[in-house]
């Protein structure tokens, strides 16, 4: 087995655009810092979105950090966020020394449920706390239920911070995903749905804020010709040439939304059907950017498990991953409060059953069948 007919979960796909840009910058030494790259990459990504203005930065875990600074969230301070999610959503809070309470999905959108948000808030207003910020997750493309959290987190006055480093793309009600909160984050590792290698992006309507934030990001530098500092920074800015690379990709954004959605297709005509599997749902109004096409699989009914199929694949030289492993079920935080939407754990559920399978837009109609293959072997018809 090589890497050549190894099918990956989600793997960079470039244009050729993306050397224009970087060569631009060797042609003119403008290597570093800051320079025409990362100015249009901030442009783009702001005009895409219908946003104020975007910072870039060296990773989405940078730019909720970040966000999460200019909420002057600081130890004593408590932040909600998505249970079931990449650990970087939350891993910033613990930066500050705040206390993260995680929160449930549901499983209309598999992201966090309001009803789960609603008992958390009452309760910490009862005992007199409410959180600094809430962090709202849009897992694997699909849109949490903004509406109905948006007005619960006004309701209360707390801030939101949009992570939606997996829903670049996406739509909530004809508005672009990550527009919805005080801030948003968008991630370019390279595993998303577009890439820079590595980097990531802050977003908001409150110029004054972002400009801020590009102040802490390059070591909170004061206004004078010597290195003057009052308070602490960070080396968080993105360098030219990796803009260069995000120039080139924000160029095929839409058209890599479409080639997701078409790999999604294909595994909802091969699999739809089939008693005990189940899609995760686009919620009415809402356009997701399908980055994962994620699935849970009920054995019974299915006639195999999740970690069957994984395993299978795997044999295969494929890819294939459960879905996060929620944060609550984490030794990390194992002691840090949890809400689940209602008796039960709905992240717990998706933890058990949930399926990512290969969703590059790079596959081939070809590298899919192998998928599909593979899993109409053990799937029962
Ligand atoms: C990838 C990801 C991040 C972090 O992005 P990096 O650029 O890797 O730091 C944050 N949240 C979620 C949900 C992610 O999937």
């Amino acid at each position: 087995m090589t890497r050549q007919d190894r099918i990956f979960l989600s793997s960079p796909h470039m244009s050729e655009n993306e050397q224009k840009y970087i060569k631009e910058a060797f042609d003119l030494n403008w290597i570093a810092p800051m320079g025409s790259n990362v100015d249009g990459l901030e442009q783009d990504i702001a005009e895409y979105n219908d946003v104020k203005d975007a910072a870039v930065v060296v990773s989405g875990t940078a730019a909720i950090h970040l966000a999460l600074k200019l909420l002057a969230v600081g130890p004593e301070d408590i932040v909600f966020c998505s249970t079931l999610t990449f650990v970087a959503s939350v891993n910033p809070i613990l930066y500050q020394g705040a206390e993260p309470v995680l929160i449930d999905s549901e499983m209309d959108t598999w992201n966090m449920s309001p009803v789960a948000l609603e008992r958390a808030m009452a309760e910490a207003k009862d005992n007199g706390k409410l959180p600094k910020a809430v962090i709202i997750v849009n897992l694997y493309g699909q849109s949490a239920q903004m509406d109905e959290l948006t007005e619960i987190c006004s309701t209360y006055g707390v801030p939101i911070i949009e992570d939606a480093a997996e829903s670049l793309g996406s739509t909530y009600k004809g508005k672009k995903s990550g527009t919805f909160g005080r801030f948003g984050i968008y991630s370019f590792n390279g595993n998303k749905i577009i890439t820079t290698s590595g980097g990531g992006a802050l977003v908001s309507h409150d110029e004054e804020s972002l400009k801020r934030a590009r102040f802490l990001a390059t070591q909170a530098r004061d206004q004078a010709i010597h290195y003057q500092h009052s308070q602490v920074g960070y080396n968080y800015r993105m360098s030219n040439i990796v803009a260069g690379i995000g120039r080139g990709q924000m160029e095929v954004l839409d058209e890599r939304v479409q080639q997701r959605r078409a790999v999604f297709e294909r595994y909802f005509e091969a699999f739809g059907d089939i008693p005990g599997v189940k899609f995760q749902p686009e919620l009415e109004g809402t356009m997701s950017n399908r980055w994962l096409t994620a699935l849970t699989i009920k054995p019974d009914a299915a006639g195999c498990s999740n970690q069957e199929i994984i395993d299978q694949l795997a044999d295969e030289n494929i890819e294939a991953r459960p879905v996060w492993k929620p944060m609550h079920l984490q030794p990390l935080f194992k002691d840090v409060k949890y809400y689940p939407h209602g008796e039960d754990s709905v992240s717990d559920y998706l933890f058990k059953y949930g399926l990512c399978l290969p969703s590059g837009s790079n596959m081939t109609v070809q590298d899919q069948e192998r998928v599909i293959a593979v899993i109409s072997r053990i799937l029962r018809k």
